[in-house]
């Protein structure tokens, strides 16, 4: 599954604030269940003031100087900070400390439950909304894969020294991944846009690909989930006939093909047949007497 365990680990660190002397204000994590503060200002903090230590957010009285926060940072990150002793230079030095341990102190074990917990959270919704989506079982077969980075991109390869380059073969524009061969890759991209709601596409193309995923098979509009399944399926495939099958063709209206794929399974459903429901139909039938001899 692509996901990133340092950055998550990273959420466990916090600097614990004596002096203030060597901890910046905006860019490091120090305020008590919040992350670095530039993450969640109102405003563009200026590169000027952005390197300025704690110790300089101080009053000469001793408190904190809640002038040099205003229009940056909201009433309640305010309250937050003012939870916080302001720093002093008899306090001794700052120090780090890790936040899923009481006592503070880093162990492997704190980290490794932490990491598992919300693996297996995010692995379970993930999981969820794939099977549960509207399609045909080998989509969400393939759904299921891709989700946990296992289709042989480039990239992929590239790390199994399959290939000697990572790049997208399509349009030599950056790393083949997971999410660039079926979403960002021109080729990818123009089918898209066409079939996404305009309104929707900012979100669509900035998402990483465990939301994505999530957010396009669990919503309550199946039509929607089986298209954006198939789309997927089929970018795939056509990917891969590009580069395996000589003389392959894509299709010249890659939308309609889309469209075919998608009102043909919600006629024939995963059998390929026509479904028991569609064959159904109404008779009526009584006892009639047989031929007799006249
Ligand atoms: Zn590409």
């Amino acid at each position: 599954m692509e996901c990133n365990y340092e950055s998550r680990l990273l959420m466990g660190e916090a600097w614990a604030i004596r002096d203030g002397t060597n901890v910046r204000f905006w860019v490091d994590r120090w305020v008590q269940g919040c992350g670095p503060l530039i993450n969640d200002t109102a405003r563009v903090v200026e590169p000027i003031v952005r390197g300025r230590m704690i110790c300089e957010f101080v009053t000469d009285v001793g408190t904190w100087d809640y002038s040099l926060m205003e229009g940056y940072l909201s009433h309640t990150k305010l309250l937050y900070i003012a939870l916080h002793r302001p720093p002093a230079r008899d306090q001794g030095e700052n120090s780090f400390y890790w936040t899923f341990e009481p006592t503070g102190n880093f162990f492997v074990k704190t980290a490794y439950c932490f990491l598992a917990q919300v693996g297996w959270a995010e692995e379970d919704r993930v999981w969820k909304s794939i099977w549960s989506c509207r399609g045909p079982q080998r989509v969400r077969t393939f759904l299921w894969l891709a989700a946990h980075a296992r289709l042989l991109t480039n990239e992929h390869r590239a790390r199994r020294q399959l290939t000697s380059s990572a790049l997208c073969e399509g349009c030599s524009c950056g790393q083949e991944t997971t999410l660039h061969a079926l979403r960002d890759c021109s080729r990818a991209q123009a089918v898209w846009r066409r079939i996404v709601l305009q309104s929707c596409q900012h979100d669509f193309f900035i998402m990483p690909l465990q939301r994505w995923l999530k957010c396009n098979l669990s919503g309550s509009d199946d039509h929607w989930a089986a298209t954006f399944g198939i789309a997927y399926w089929l970018l795939w495939n056509w990917r891969n006939n590009d580069l395996f099958e000589e003389g392959f063709m894509r299709p010249s209206d890659k939308c309609q093909a889309i469209s075919r794929v998608v009102e043909s399974w919600k006629v024939t459903g995963d059998s390929g047949r026509e479904s028991a429901q569609l064959r159904k139909c109404w008779k009526c039938i009584g006892w009639q007497c047989p031929p007799g001899p006249n």
